[in-house]
């Protein structure tokens, strides 16, 4: 039996519910779950620095291997030894394996066994992103929680794609844990099978036998509807063993994460807070505000009343609508504070439920207070947030 690299406890069972309260110790620290990681794609939370990310309570971020591995390039972070010393974050890092940029965003590339070609947008230089170039640069950038490169496709497609798709990535995941070799680093696997549950089923009796850290719930978000995304997170979840945590990946509005912690899901990633912000949006207890609406131009009243982020406890409602009227990037940057700080709140609030054992009453107001007030991004604004091109 090895040491694992990600001790974990199942904590706490909520009742009538799925969800689940979990603490994993990575390299960089003791994490508690349910967990939101901000995004940073590029070793940076829009707008924030690291002072702030701890301020508003973020523990865990998430980094994207694609654009890292073509700027600053896998051999910097060699050289400054890792993204923690260099981005000055001393808390645990989970890195993607770039497969998701490559597979979904528009730029040419073509695919083989041996992996993805693709050229950089930065010189136009071909690239091989194979399961062993990406576990190389993520252990070049020293995540505390690696991902395997898998094929994404879209959630819809039918079952032979599904099935071809599901195998590359369970060979694939072969090859992404032999080339961690004896890193310290985490890694964890990624279910897939579309909208297929004999596929969902294959590939978690095939994953689980290999000696992953987590697994993700792959293949959603990519084109199924909310009902459908919920059907297979749900299970998806059941067939995982329980003592290993579980990672959706790339969801999304506070219900989606509701909703996918009351199917027992206990990690979450999603640029929404930062890039609704952008927009001049809010998060608030009551639901979500547009800041640039002209209702709020002679509005001496906070953001929100109830949020204790610098934001809210420093500006005025007036002054929030002329910084995102005037697309200032402080206003920008106050709403990024505000949002995440909601995300924070909202995960460890479903952690006190949990524990409490008033979760299902929590989701059904909840629920309630939430529905019809969900906002997506366009495909442009999420390419853009992404920052898929210069
Ligand atoms: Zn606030």
């Amino acid at each position: 039996m090895t040491t694992r690299r990600l001790p974990f406890t199942l904590e706490a069972t909520a009742t009538d519910s799925r969800a689940r309260a979990t603490r994993f110790t990575t390299l960089h620290g003791e994490m508690q779950t349910p967990i939101f990681m901000p995004v940073g794609t590029q070793a940076t939370v829009k707008g924030l620095s690291t002072d702030s990310l701890k301020h508003v309570g973020s523990r865990m971020l998430l980094a994207n291997t694609y654009h890292l591995m073509l700027r600053p390039g896998a051999e910097v972070f060699t050289k400054v030894g890792g993204i923690h010393p260099f981005m000055n974050w001393d808390g645990p890092v989970l890195t993607d394996s770039g497969g998701f940029q490559i597979f979904s965003l528009p730029h040419s590339r073509s695919m083989t066994e041996a992996g993805a070609k693709f050229a950089s947008y930065v010189d136009g230089k071909i690239h091989l992103l194979s399961p062993e170039e990406s576990i190389r640069v993520q252990r070049a950038i020293g995540s505390d929680v690696m991902m395997v490169l898998d094929q994404c496709i879209p959630s819809t497609s039918d079952h032979r794609t599904a099935r071809a798709a599901m195998e590359l990535t369970h060979r694939w995941a072969k090859r992404s844990l032999a080339a961690r070799e004896d890193s310290p680093q985490a890694l964890f696997g990624i279910i897939q099978g579309a909208c297929f549950e004999d596929l969902r089923m294959e590939s978690v009796t095939a994953l689980t036998e290999m000696p992953f850290d987590g697994y993700a719930i792959g293949g959603l978000a990519v084109g199924e509807t909310k009902n459908q995304r919920e059907d297979f997170t749900e299970i998806t979840a059941a067939l995982l063993p329980p003592e290993f945590p579980r990672y959706l990946m790339g969801v999304g509005t506070p219900l989606d994460i509701l909703e996918a912690v009351h199917r027992g899901v206990d990690l979450f990633d999603c640029i929404l807070p930062s890039a609704l912000a952008k927009r001049g949006t809010a998060f608030t207890a009551r639901g979500k505000v547009q800041m640039r609406r002209s209702a709020y131009k002679f509005s001496e009243a906070p953001l929100d009343p109830e949020c204790p982020c610098e934001t809210c406890r420093t500006y005025s409602r007036a002054y929030l609508h002329h910084l995102t009227k005037t697309e200032e990037v402080l206003g920008w940057q106050l709403l990024s504070l505000h949002n995440l700080t909601f995300y924070h709140r909202m995960m460890a609030e479903m952690r006190e439920v949990i524990f409490g054992g008033s979760f299902r009453p929590y989701l059904e107001t909840k629920r309630k207070e939430w529905s019809g007030s969900d906002e997506e991004l366009s495909p442009a604004e999420e390419r853009e947030s992404l920052d898929s091109s210069p």
